[in-house]
């Protein structure tokens, strides 16, 4: 079945009771089955990595500050479709659209800014692998 790596972004994990919530939902759900996760602070070398295709674009600097303020908890989510299951749950990655269009989802109930938007998720196979690799070096999940 297939793996994918989420993310939950400092702007979310500096209120714990948005966590429960958010691991609640995710517990009550079939289509995501927990198979990891960790709480960590991620490293400047980690956040290049993990960000090198958007090197150069204006958003950069303040996307390596904010994934670098505080804690992420990392969950490798399994399940059918997760890919696209849990990016259909967090939502269009800008929360200005968000908060207008898209009630019910993630980012709209728990982002903060387009910068800020609180969750990741991978959009393809091979990008989960590689990021699920960034986030827990030691487990694999193939
Ligand atoms: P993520 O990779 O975090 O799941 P995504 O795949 O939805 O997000 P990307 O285009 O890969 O979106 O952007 C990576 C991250 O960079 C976003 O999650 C967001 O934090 C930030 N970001 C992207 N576009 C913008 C923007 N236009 N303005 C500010 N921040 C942005």
């Amino acid at each position: 079945q297939e793996v994918t790596l989420a993310i939950l972004k400092p702007s979310v994990t500096s209120s714990p009771k948005s966590v429960q919530k958010i691991l609640e939902k995710l517990d009550a759900d079939e289509n995501f089955n927990i198979l990891a996760a960790r709480k960590t602070e991620i490293s400047a070398s980690q956040a290049a990595r993990f960000y090198a295709e958007h090197e150069g674009k204006f958003f950069y600097p303040r996307l390596q500050a904010y994934v670098r303020s505080g804690p992420v908890i990392a969950l490798a989510l399994q399940g059918d479709g997760v890919i696209a299951n849990w990016r259909k749950l967090i939502g269009p990655t800008k929360v200005t659209k968000t908060k207008y269009l898209d009630p019910g989802t993630l980012r709209h109930d728990f982002g903060v800014s387009d910068t800020r938007n609180s969750f990741h998720g991978s959009d393809a196979l091979q990008s989960a692998q590689s990021e699920l690799s960034i986030l827990f070096p030691d487990l694999r999940f193939d």
